[in-house]
């Protein structure tokens, strides 16, 4: 197959085309490097089956020859990241989204969208089901991310209603594992870098909100299945075991050896969900799916890509 991925230079972009490479597919990586970085895929140079293409998806996206499939992955994917950079990621949503389906409706290429948790909010149904529509704060500071998806996710629908596309959408719950960027901001590489650094770990708020973490291996797995799958309707892909975000700081302190200390941080700013966990029923069920790696043996695989990291940096 050729295959066309946005967000192509980015965490989980890169690791969705090195699993697409290793199939023996031939795969085009597109990205404005806004958030994702050629150093995700500077060991993919000179590959025969492999391109980038830097370009913005909110403008319109020219590909020469044929596309079998387009996996749309493009997006700021982090609370600070789409803070910063509101518009960027509502265009990416909605515009970025658009022209993505246009090309593969051009191509007779089969899409799938990267759709994701937060098109729960904050949930008041857990675990979240896809049957779930959600609670979001759409003028809230996650809004726009989340509302972003939302689109996205109608944008879909639509086009595989109205224009017979062949779609796909995933919802993915937080992710992590090596190649996600030190200072996204999000809870993993935070805690991660302040414990290698024996550093203060900052919990938000009382830690007593949950998460569920998935390492990434799991999450291209399900996508790579859900492309090849039969269904049309969104397939959650997360890990189930949900962990209060105080006991991720304890986790994260024993497995580094680290000496650091917690602090607790003001959260009433951030719309922070209070809960979050996938209902992966529809998962196991349709794509014979489920995670494999636990929280210790995934984190066993990030620590050590961080400290190499941070030292190549001078930070460590
Ligand atoms: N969090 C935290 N300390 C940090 C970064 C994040 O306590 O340094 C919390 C955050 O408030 C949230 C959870 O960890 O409750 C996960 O945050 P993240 O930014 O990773 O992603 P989210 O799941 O909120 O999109």
């Amino acid at each position: 197959m050729r295959v066309l991925i946005t967000g192509g230079a980015g965490f989980l972009g890169s690791h969705l085309t090195d699993r697409f490479l290793s199939e023996g597919h031939e795969v085009i990586a597109m990205d404005n490097l806004i958030t994702g970085t050629t150093d995700n895929i500077a060991h993919l140079a000179g590959h025969p089956r492999f391109m980038f293409i830097k370009h913005d998806v909110t403008n319109y996206i020219y590909v020469d020859g044929p596309l079998d499939a387009i996996l749309h992955f493009a997006s700021p994917a982090s609370p600070i990241d789409y803070l910063e950079l509101p518009i960027q990621t509502l265009k990416v949503g909605a515009l970025g989204t658009h022209k993505a389906l246009g090309l593969a409706k051009a191509k007779g290429a089969r899409f799938l969208l990267a759709s994701t948790s937060e098109v729960y909010g904050d949930p008041q149904v857990h675990p979240q089901p896809e049957s779930y529509y959600g609670h979001v704060n759409p003028v809230g500071p996650r809004g726009v991310y989340d509302e972003a998806k939302r689109f996205a996710e109608a944008m879909t629908m639509a086009y595989h209603n109205y224009h017979g596309l062949d779609t796909r959408i995933v919802r993915i719950f937080n992710t992590y594992g090596p190649r996600m960027r030190l200072r996204d901001g999000r809870v993993v590489p935070n805690f991660i870098q302040q414990a290698l650094k024996n550093e203060p770990l900052t919990v938000y708020g009382d830690g007593s909100q949950t998460r569920s973490f998935q390492y990434v291996s799991d999450l291209v797995e399900g996508v790579y299945r859900l492309l090849f799958s039969d269904e049309v309707e969104p397939v959650n892909i997360g890990n189930p075991g949900e962990f209060t975000i105080r006991e991720f700081a304890d986790v994260v302190i024993k497995l580094t050896g680290s000496k650091s200390p917690i602090v607790y941080k003001d959260l009433r700013t951030r719309d922070d969900p209070q809960v979050r966990q996938p209902d992966i029923a529809k998962a196991r069920r349709v794509l014979g799916w489920e995670p494999l790696v636990s929280l210790e043996a995934g984190l066993e695989q990030t620590i050590p890509w961080f400290r190499e990291e941070l030292r190549r940096r001078g930070e460590l």
